[in-house]
């Protein structure tokens, strides 16, 4: 198993040459990109060729990026500012080599008479996530979705997102697979069966303090066994799935963004391998 940090874990404390430099130090083998904030930061001073030039001349190399937001059940002028979105992503990729983009399904008040049915959500992720893999063949990039365990979320359990990609049904799209995420509404294994292992792509690691399902929230989580999670659980079933990519960590935690960004990934390292070593090496 490979060893991938997600920039979410400092995205208020460290910029992209930053999370750079310590990976490589701390020796992860894969960093996934915040598109959304880091990397235009990034831009501002440096271009696309010198990031690539730093995977060409470092072992850390990219695996995502993070993420096209709320790309589904939109306007029609919205979703096309997120087809626009993902296609400047895809030249990202292509410029430097990274073969994931994460997408993540789009959120809706739901003390409103917003609310939408399941049917029509699910039809509204397969139409455009089949438009994003038709763009996505040429350049060779697969697309990750990553269901977010919230009430508010309109794609919030492992099954319900296992039942998109597979209607999809395109080689260059699955699913993120994030501990926080399957906890927070509640999936369940008996889910995650034999049928939905080749459309993990990406595991995020995670844990989370102990609150009632439906009030967890990205900032409750907390380092790799230090939670409620039953990290062990997981592990024993993705290795039972013959998973064996990468275990990218992704927390969210204003605690953490108060510590000094190298103590943050020395540390996020150390407690991922805790928990990895009894399944993975
Ligand atoms: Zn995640």
């Amino acid at each position: 198993m490979k060893l991938a940090f997600n920039e979410g874990t400092t995205w208020e404390s460290a910029s992209l040459q930053q999370n750079l430099e310590y990976c490589e130090k701390y020796g992860y083998d894969y960093i996934e990109i915040r598109a959304i904030d880091q990397l235009k930061d990034y831009l501002k001073e440096n271009t696309l060729g010198d990031l690539k030039e730093y995977f060409d001349t470092h072992k850390i190399k990219p695996l995502s990026l993070n993420a096209l937001c709320f790309f589904n059940n939109r306007t029609k002028e919205d979703e096309e500012k997120v087809i626009e979105e993902f296609k400047e992503y895809l030249e990202i990729c292509k410029k430097i080599d990274c073969e994931y983009i994460c997408v993540v399904p789009s959120n809706i008040d739901v003390t409103e008479k917003g609310k939408t049915l399941i049917e029509e959500i699910n039809a509204s992720c397969i139409r455009v996530l089949s438009h994003l893999s038709d763009l996505a063949k040429p350049y060779g990039v697969k697309i990750a979705l990553e269901f977010i365990g919230i009430q508010e979320n309109t794609v919030n359990t492992f099954s319900q997102a296992y039942n998109i990609v597979k209607d999809v049904n395109r080689d260059n799209v699955g699913l993120v697979y994030d501990t926080f995420q399957f906890t927070g509404m509640g999936s369940r294994f008996e889910d995650v069966t034999d049928e939905t292992a080749e459309k993990i792509f990406i595991f995020h690691i995670n844990d989370v303090d102990g609150y009632p399902v439906g009030q967890m929230r990205d900032t409750d989580r907390v380092w790799p066994g230090h939670g409620v999670i039953d990290l062990e659980a997981h592990l024993k079933r993705l290795k039972e799935l013959k998973y064996d990519f990468v275990a990218s960590v992704e927390l969210f935690r204003p605690e953490y963004y108060q510590m000094d960004p190298e103590e943050v990934i020395k540390k996020a390292k150390e407690t991922t391998l805790e928990v990895l070593e009894k399944y993975y090496k």
